[in-house]
């Protein structure tokens, strides 16, 4: 049957391409099986989130709107052990950066506590749920294995009306924390092993951070999860490839409730798995908890906060999440990948600066002691509009340490003994002497300029190859450098026996740099480019007079480097 381009409106995705989620649900508008196009992203508020969570919300969000649908933002809040307020708020804040709005559509899973708990009895009136006083190192060593059909459960024959008087007792807060709970009646032969009499309740003696201490029961996350989606109306539940082995479990609850149709459809996808992090709120707790990082918004972890706060625009975490696209295959996606994204959107975007990281003095030994003068630096050379700026020159200078080399290799076109060098925008500079301190360190470099070259061009067209970038060390201000690498030293940190003894030492590197003064006053999170250096953008640590500089991202691909491609 041909299919109508026009069903479902807009079925591409802003990059114009379609995916087998957007092919799928194109088909269910044309079947006539979806009428409106619901999704949802159901995070749970025990930590802030991450960037596999912004490939989640770009896609169901995006799905929403070009469908003409709706994206719920349901928080997933039946663990209260683990899940606070501070983190429904944070994560509101975090979406809301990235670039998308639920609207009136903002849930908790905790809204439907009085909801599940009522299915949950008519689970066991219907005969499908029933309640099991085996503990769960009990019920642990019943499941039995892939190869091995369980055990079943002594209490499985137990009839609907005793369940339901232990439930409701359950409910009442008879029973202390372990000593019963409930699950459902499948299968304990199934080779689908969630559907091995799975838990749909348990007892929690923890007050929530919504219900306080209404419910001594809570569900677990497949029973509340599915029925969440069907009482909201949520047509296609989008969620990672792991939950492929719990799909039969969804769609068993809504049947067994005889639920009505058209019921919510899961579909999985590959989630994101982006190489030297991890991607998952529990394991990134352990690192803000043991002060491994300095929160939640360390600008080495994924989080969109650190991502936020190391000068990464939302606009670039969506291009790059468009990027890696939907799929059914599971890959890990390079830092490369993402790094690229980032310097592409910032490259548009970012004010052009001078500055220098490691500084070492550079004295122009014939420009006059008390003078200096302005020189014009362009703004952005990929935005004409952004035109130039006064940029101080004086007879002392700031240079890159790594520009001048005293036995410099064939290829070094950087400063050097007798060579000729371009200061960025200045003059053409010829190293005439190198002063170096008792070890033989060297602490200072002497050239003399070519007054006929002003701007960088000598008029007898001579050819100078190196050009390097410079800060007048009386006019710079100094700022703390913070330069950042992975924060996991191996690709996949979660396969190492211990996560923490995989943790990069160097992830970070302090410097004492020197910058144009009007760095010092950008504001927070704008992005500048230092040339040569990378972006970089001021962190709130900075005060008045003491800028305090992230580095977003290098110019160049580090990592195509180390891999040894470039
Ligand atoms: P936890 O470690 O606490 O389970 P989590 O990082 O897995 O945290 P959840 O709150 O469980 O986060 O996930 C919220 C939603 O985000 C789910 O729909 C989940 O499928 C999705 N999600 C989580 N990680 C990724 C990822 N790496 N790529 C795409 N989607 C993800
Ligand atoms: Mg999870």
């Amino acid at each position: 049957m041909a299919e109508d381009p026009k069903a479902g409106g807009g079925a591409e995705d802003s990059e114009g391409g379609t995916d087998f989620i957007r092919h799928r649900i194109k088909a269910d508008l044309a079947s006539g099986h979806t009428r409106e196009v619901v999704t949802r992203f159901p995070p749970e508020p025990n930590g802030r989130l991450h960037i596999g969570h912004a490939m989640n919300i770009v896609l169901n969000f995006g799905l929403a709107r070009d469908f003409d649908g709706r994206c719920h933002l349901r928080f997933d809040d039946t663990n209260p052990a683990a899940e606070s307020p501070e983190f429904v708020i944070s994560q509101q804040d975090d979406i809301r950066w990235l670039g998308f709005d639920w609207g009136e559509h903002g849930y908790f899973a905790s809204d439907y506590f009085g909801r599940l708990y009522e299915y949950a009895c008519e689970l066991i009136r219907r005969g499908h749920a029933f309640v099991c006083d085996l503990s769960s190192e009990e019920i642990e060593a019943r499941r039995g294995t892939l190869t091995q059909p369980g055990v079943e459960s002594p209490y499985r024959g137990r009839s609907a009306e005793e369940s339901l008087d232990l439930f409701q007792r359950m409910r009442a807060g008879e029973f202390g924390p372990g000593a019963r709970v409930l699950r459902a009646r499948i299968d304990m032969a199934s080779p689908v092993l969630p559907n091995r009499d799975p838990l749909l309740y348990r007892i929690v003696d923890v007050p929530h951070h919504r219900t306080g201490s209404e419910w001594p029961i809570y569900p677990l996350y497949d029973f509340a999860h599915s029925l969440s989606d069907a009482i909201e109306g949520v047509s296609h539940s989008i969620c990672t490839m792991e939950f492929v082995d719990r799909r039969p479990l969804y769609d068993w609850i809504l049947e067994a409730l005889d639920l009505p149709q058209p019921r919510p459809q899961q579909i999985e996808f590959a989630g994101l798995d982006l190489a030297h992090t991890v991607l998952s709120k529990r394991k990134l707790r352990l690192l803000v908890e043991g002060g491994q990082v300095s929160g939640w918004d360390d600008p080495r972890m994924p989080t969109l906060a650190a991502l936020r706060r190391r000068g990464i625009p939302p606009s670039a975490i969506r291009r790059f999440c468009e990027e890696i696209g939907v799929t059914r295959n599971l890959s890990t996606t390079q830092m490369s990948r993402f790094e690229a994204a980032v310097r592409s959107d910032l490259n548009e975007s970012a004010q052009r600066a001078l500055g220098v990281l490691r500084p070492l003095r550079l004295v122009v030994e014939n420009y006059p002691e008390d003078e200096s003068e302005e020189l014009d630096a362009i703004n952005n050379p990929q935005d004409p509009t952004a035109g130039t700026r006064k940029v101080p020159f004086s007879r002392e200078l700031w240079i890159e340490r790594d520009d001048f080399l005293e036995d410099p290799p064939k290829k070094f076109h950087r400063l050097s003994p007798g060579k000729e060098v371009r200061l960025r925008y200045a003059y053409l500079v010829t190293c005439t002497e190198v002063v170096k301190d008792d070890a033989g360190e060297v602490v200072e470099v002497h050239c003399r300029y070519d007054p006929e070259t002003r701007g960088g061009d000598a008029p007898d067209g001579r050819k100078v190859r190196g050009t390097i970038h410079w800060v007048s060390a009386r006019h710079a201000v100094a700022a703390e450098a913070r330069l950042y690498d992975v924060l996991f030293s191996s690709e996949d940190p979660l396969s190492q026996p211990d996560l923490m003894q995989d943790l990069n030492p160097s992830s970070l590197e302090r410097t004492e740099a020197w910058v144009e003064p009007f760095v010092a006053t950008a504001e927070p999170g704008q992005p500048i480019q230092l040339e040569r250096l990378g972006y970089f953008c001021l962190d709130p640590d900075s005060t008045p007079g003491r800028p305090v500089l992230n580095r977003t991202v290098t110019l160049r691909d580090s990592w195509a480097k180390i891999a040894g491609r470039s």
